[in-house]
């Protein structure tokens, strides 16, 4: 199996991030690929290869011109500003109100929380979207399942916000490229806020995501059951929220529901949002699955019988992440 990784996601090293505790060490670190990476490297039949340079073209197509302007230019920007180098961090947002001129100023209006920008942010964010991007072209190319070592992550990344330690969405670059039909499927702990938004209104992707219920859950505001698309896409975003201490047979039981829905979509490509967060221990989330369920997960996805590009999210108990990994992708080598 192809696995498509690029070390410039260690440019992106914030230090801390705001939490309800205060200030704390930035979960989503480099440490997060690299182990994933050791793994992969130890296991025969994994071949990792560098990401080949992309034209913005495809970026532009799932994402606001005034957001990547944004992205690119707010680092240099914020420290001429005499603002902390620390970190673009927002204290105002925009909730609907009109963009301001200056890029400082816009910071509350493109993104939805407090994750920070450092200075090698949109280097490392650009780097993992041409990781998805080369592995979307790998599975074009006859490939029988790809896999994205991507970092930062992507799925909270919407067409013009980012947050939730997301920029460019990986997974969604993946999804236009391949084309045809796709079936986008986000097994991360957290909703997929940013997937959904971005195709809510398409019929070429179905969306569907299993993660804990935001109504005690990040991102809380999307992610319910009822949110199902719109316009032609309406039917095309399925949400399957669950609850805290959610194990392998319930979530099993429910992702043979979404499996079901996948089945009568009839994709021509899955695209898998693969967030490690859903383990049993993990900082960020309070779901039990073990790492055989994780393993049955992949065999059942697997058992599709689709081309599948498989998007690294999230995963924060950097100890489980090169096991989880293996357990996911096991089944597809
Ligand atoms: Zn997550």
């Amino acid at each position: 199996m192809k696995v498509v990784y690029s070390d410039i996601h260690q440019h992106h090293a914030p230090e801390r991030e705001l939490t309800r505790e205060g200030y704390t060490p930035y979960f989503e670190c480099p440490q997060r690929a690299e182990t994933i990476l050791q793994a992969l490297r130890a296991t025969p039949g994994f071949q990792i290869v560098p990401p080949s340079a992309h034209p913005a073209d495809l970026l532009r197509k799932i994402h606001d011109p005034g957001y990547l302007h944004f992205l690119e230019g707010i680092y240099p920007a914020w420290v001429k500003a005499s603002e902390p180098a620390s970190g673009v961090v927002p204290v105002t947002f925009a909730q609907g109100g009109r963009r301001p001129a200056d890029l400082v100023n816009q910071t509350g209006y493109y993104c939805f929380d407090t994750t920070p920008i450092v200075g090698g942010t949109y280097e490392a964010a650009l780097a993992a979207a041409h990781c998805a991007q080369s592995a979307a072209e790998l599975l074009l190319g006859g490939g029988k399942a790809v896999y994205a070592l991507c970092r930062p992550p992507g799925h909270h990344a919407a067409t013009a916000l980012c947050g939730g330690y997301c920029y460019l969405n990986n997974a969604a670059l993946a999804a236009t490229r391949l084309g045809g039909r796709v079936a986008l499927l986000d097994i991360d702990y957290h909703h997929g806020n940013g997937t959904q938004e971005i195709f809510y209104a398409s019929d070429q992707v179905l969306f569907l995501s299993l993660h804990a219920d935001p109504d005690h859950a990040y991102p809380f505001f999307w992610g319910f059951a009822d949110e199902r698309g719109k316009g032609k896409g309406e039917g095309c975003t399925r949400n399957f929220p669950l609850p805290a201490g959610t194990a392998d047979q319930c979530y099993l039981e429910t992702l043979d529901q979404a499996l079901a829905l996948i089945q009568s979509f009839g994709p021509d490509y899955l695209v898998l949002s693969a967030g490690f967060d859903l383990l049993a221990g993990d900082p960020l989330g309070d779901f039990a699955v073990s790492l055989e369920g994780l393993k049955r997960i992949g065999e059942k996805l697997a058992g599709l019988r689709l081309p599948t590009l498989v998007v690294q999210e999230g995963g924060y108990n950097l100890g489980k992440l090169g096991g989880a990994a293996l357990a996911l992708l096991g089944p597809f080598a």
